[in-house]
């Protein structure tokens, strides 16, 4: 059995571990990632100037994921073309989530009962932050009913939140908690945001993955394939053990972050207090199957200044051009990349197929969005993601709370469900872990 000594262990080669690790990158550090790449949910693929994303694809350049989006390596941009709602064929123009809603052709109770949902939000999202015994009450109020109970939309307007609800939570409506539904929801279109103002790195998300890596220098040593088995803190030192080709190897560090997703962070911790693994036992994770296409089509296609589709009604929740930036001018490139997913229950019954299934039976309607044929579609990749995005199912929110202090003195958590789910969140959890190392580090 191998032996290490370091002052920090890092266990999740995530976003929210990499952000730790970049923080403490002043000090020795091991990062250990179980998989055979960094990253985590944040996964590109590129063949030659094209590339798909098949996790994250909008990285907001917010808090500590503001710094590593700016790294050398990284080029963000903004979205530049059109942003498209496809009903049944009809092609219509959509530039905030609220155009998605109003724009759907619908009748006038349908919107009527959107506009409701909307002002709903709004109201109780307020609530939810106002400080103090007040703000706790109405969201512990909020988390104990479902989103779909707490917004009562139904008909067609009930099914446009429902597609939006997969989209972005990866879950159902009626899964999640009302307190998160609003939460998240507000986030996403609450606050006004436009599509423009989306921004993503070109050459594919996990390029900011590959410049953090490149950005921590010579203290910090990260090793993939490093499945982690144990974790148990004595006398002040954390001991990890971890299983690497087959063989045994012990860390001993002053102080470690747990950053893996909620129900590995679970297995890890459970020798802590009952609070904090009943806490992390409450977070749930609905599902997306992502998927690929190369192209090799040889001159200019209708998508090209369209950077994405989204297409209720169907099983898919949106299709991305992501190379829709580089569109720009008359040289116009032979072939193309192109994204998509499905979200909740729609990607949980394709989420067995095989690849040759999901080609026969899924990519197809892609084609159909775009009314092209399949031919140019030169390959495919899938991407499966039984546990993809962190939600609170009704009654559950608020045990999240005791999560937001480290569990002991040399342990410290980070991961996207430390707060709203997305790269922001996880980053800045990585970083949060990483100053609470720092101080116990100079203590
Ligand atoms: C399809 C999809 C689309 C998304 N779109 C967006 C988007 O557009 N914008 C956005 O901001 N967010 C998006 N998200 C969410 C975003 O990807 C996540 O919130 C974020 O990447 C989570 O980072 P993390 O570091 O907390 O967790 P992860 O990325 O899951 O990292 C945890 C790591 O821990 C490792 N690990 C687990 N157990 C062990 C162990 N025992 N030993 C060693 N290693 C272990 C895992 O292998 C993993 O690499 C999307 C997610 C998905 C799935």
């Amino acid at each position: 059995m191998s032996e290490i000594d370091v002052e920090c262990v890092v266990i999740g080669g995530g976003i929210a571990g990499l952000t730790a690790a970049y923080r403490l990158r002043e000090h020795s550090v091991v990062v250990l990632e179980g998989s055979d790449r960094l990253g985590g949910r944040v996964q590109s693929q590129s063949r030659g100037d094209y590339w798909v994303n098949l996790g994250a694809m909008f990285v907001a350049p917010e808090g500590p994921l503001a710094e590593l989006a700016h790294l050398p390596g990284v080029d963000l941009n903004h979205l530049t073309g059109k942003a498209i709602l496809d009903i049944k064929g009809r092609k219509l123009r959509a530039n905030s989530p609220f155009d998605l809603m109003v724009k759907a052709p619908m009748p006038v109770s349908a919107r009527a009962s959107l506009a409701r949902f909307s002002l709903r939000l709004g109201r109780d999202s307020k609530r939810m932050h106002k400080k103090g015994t007040e703000g706790r009450a109405y969201t512990d109020l909020l988390d104990s009913r479902s989103a779909a109970d707490v917004f009562g939309v139904s008909g067609d307007a009930r099914s446009i939140v429902d597609a939006l609800s997969r989209s972005w939570t990866s879950a159902e409506l009626d899964e999640i908690s009302g307190a998160h539904g609003t939460a998240y929801f507000y986030l996403s279109m609450g606050k006004g945001s436009h599509i423009d103002d989306l921004t993503f790195p070109t050459g594919g998300s996990e390029s900011v993955i590959h410049a953090t890596a490149a950005a921590l220098g010579s203290n910090v040593a990260v090793q993939t394939e490093a499945i982690v088995r144990s974790l148990r803190s004595e006398n002040g030192i954390v001991h990890v053990e971890y299983e690497l080709e087959g063989r045994s190897v012990t860390v001993r560090a002053k102080q470690a972050v747990v950053a893996t997703q909620a129900f590995a962070a679970r297995e890890l911790l459970s020798g802590m207090p009952p609070e904090y693994i009943d806490a992390l036992a409450a977070v749930k994770y609905g599902s997306f199957l992502c998927g690929g296409i190369f192209t090799n089509e040889s001159g200019p296609q209708v998508w090209d200044d369209y950077s994405f589709i989204t297409t209720p009604g169907r099983r898919l929740e949106a299709i991305f051009n992501p190379v829709s930036v580089m569109r720009k001018g008359p040289d116009r490139r032979p072939g193309g990349s192109l994204s998509f997913y499905a979200g909740g229950n729609t990607a949980r019954h394709l989420m067995d197929a095989t690849d040759e299934e999901l080609i026969a039976t899924w990519v197809p309607e892609v084609a159909e969005v775009l009314g092209c044929s399949t031919d140019i579609f030169e390959s495919h990749v899938f991407q499966r993601w039984p546990q993809a995005v962190p939600y609170w199912s009704p009654g559950s929110r608020s045990s999240a709370r005791v999560l937001r202090k480290s569990p002991t003195d040399t342990i410290h958590l980070a991961g996207d469900y430390l707060g709203y789910p997305g790269m922001p969140t996880a980053s800045l959890a990585g970083h949060n872990a990483g100053n609470s190392v720092l101080t116990r580090l100079s203590a």
